[in-house]
């Protein structure tokens, strides 16, 4: 009999464990009718830190924000608030008060929506829009996963402010409270807890009838990229916020642009124009599964699996950065690898077998 998993509610509505105590396992067994549809995306990772600054470009006043790795959508609304504040600053120095904002990922949605209220004309220029930007990838778990970050103070309060803003717009952009079940102690979802989520718990049992491994039970949110995006852009265009179609292919390109002060929030595509040795793209895969509404937590561990309204996500690849593996092709081998990975855990094959955790190489616990 399961130790009473126990769930403490706080904020939007948790996942109640049945009278058994356990919580419903995923049908991850793969039908014909519905067969798993793969997409892959490479994270705008930067070794060292992601970089939030402002500085001198040509004859613009720049704020760089770009570099989020694995936690574009956890961090957007904290770094926007530094955007915001570097911007006002900005324009106390020039004459004519416009701001370009390039990239409409996650990073430009937010950073142009808080930029509204310095009632200034914003534009945002970009290659592509959601749904077809990165952003539109990400799985969508509050977790600063594979990111790294050189000043923890700075780091703490962009995550809170963050957390604070997600839950503050709730279940309209997509947000919404999720436990993570996981086996292990894990540092990225330990943010949660710091950045506003009621504390971890350390269970001596997960609570699905299967697993009868410990583990742990943290927090955190759910925020449905395909809903947060789309939401963001209407308001934005609602709001009289331009969407131009624009592809930057160095420096001189955005010297041509009206606005005197820029913001760049262009991911991986940065490099374009602004060369910075220290940016990669670590590929990411995910496997798309028929949505199933009654599961409402998250697990990880190896592999991931992030029930969604639109799917059941499964993922959790990361690949290391080089240059050969800055393609975004989905793999539909290590696709159907991860959603037997996460099977085999739900089945019961806690610890894995060695021939299993070794299939599970690719796949980083800190996805
Ligand atoms: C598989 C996967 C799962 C993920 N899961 C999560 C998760 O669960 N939680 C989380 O927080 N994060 C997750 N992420 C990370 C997240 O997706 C990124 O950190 C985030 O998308 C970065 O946002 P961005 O706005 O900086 O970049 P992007 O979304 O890539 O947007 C960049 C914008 O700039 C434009 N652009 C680029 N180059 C040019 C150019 N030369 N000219 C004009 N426009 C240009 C693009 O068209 C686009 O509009 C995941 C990523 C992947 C791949």
């Amino acid at each position: 009999m399961l130790a009473a998993p126990g769930l403490v509610a706080s904020g939007l509505a948790r996942a109640q464990p049945s009278e058994a105590g356990f919580l419903p396992s995923p049908d991850l067994s793969i039908s014909p009718e519905h067969p798993p549809r793969f997409i892959a995306g490479l994270r705008p990772w930067r070794r060292g830190t992601f970089r939030l600054e402002p500085g001198v470009s040509g004859d613009k006043l720049v704020v760089h924000n770009y570099g989020h790795g694995g936690a574009g959508i956890t961090m957007s609304w904290g770094c926007a608030v530094e955007v915001r504040t570097y911007v006002a600053a900005l324009l106390e120095a020039v004459k004519t008060r416009k701001v370009a904002v390039l990239g409409a990922g996650v990073m430009g949605l937010t950073a142009a929506t808080l930029l509204r209220e310095l009632d200034v004309p914003v534009t945002i220029y970009a290659e592509k829009f959601t749904p077809h930007t990165t952003s539109d990838v990400a799985g969508g778990q509050w977790a600063p996963s594979v990111v790294e970050h050189a000043d923890e103070v700075r780091f703490r309060r962009i995550l809170r402010n963050a957390w604070a803003m997600h839950q503050n717009l709730g279940a309209g952009f997509g947000v919404s409270a999720r436990d993570n079940y996981t086996f292990r102690k894990a540092n990225e979802l330990r943010y949660a807890a710091l950045s506003g989520a009621a504390e971890p718990q350390q269970l001596s049992r997960l609570p699905f009838a299967n697993i009868t491994h410990d583990g742990w039970r943290y927090p955190t949110l759910l925020v449905e990229p395909p809903i947060l995006l789309k939401r963001l852009s209407e308001n934005l265009q609602a709001s009289g916020v331009e969407m131009k179609t624009m592809s930057f292919k160095g420096a001189a390109s955005v010297q041509a642009l009206e606005e005197p002060v820029l913001v760049n929030c262009l991911g991986l595509g940065s490099r374009k124009v602004w060369p910075d040795e220290a940016l990669h793209g670590r590929k990411g895969q995910l496997a798309l599964l028929k949505a199933q509404p009654h599961l409402k937590y998250l697990y990880s561990g190896i592999g991931y699996l992030f029930p969604r309204q639109d799917h059941l996500v499964v993922g959790g690849s990361v690949e290391y950065p080089s240059t050969i593996n800055e393609d975004d092709t989905p793999d539909p081998v290590m696709g159907m690898q991860m959603i037997r990975i996460v099977k085999a855990v739900f089945d019961g094959a806690l610890p894995l077998p060695p021939w299993l955790a070794g299939a599970g190489g690719g796949l980083d616990p800190d996805s």
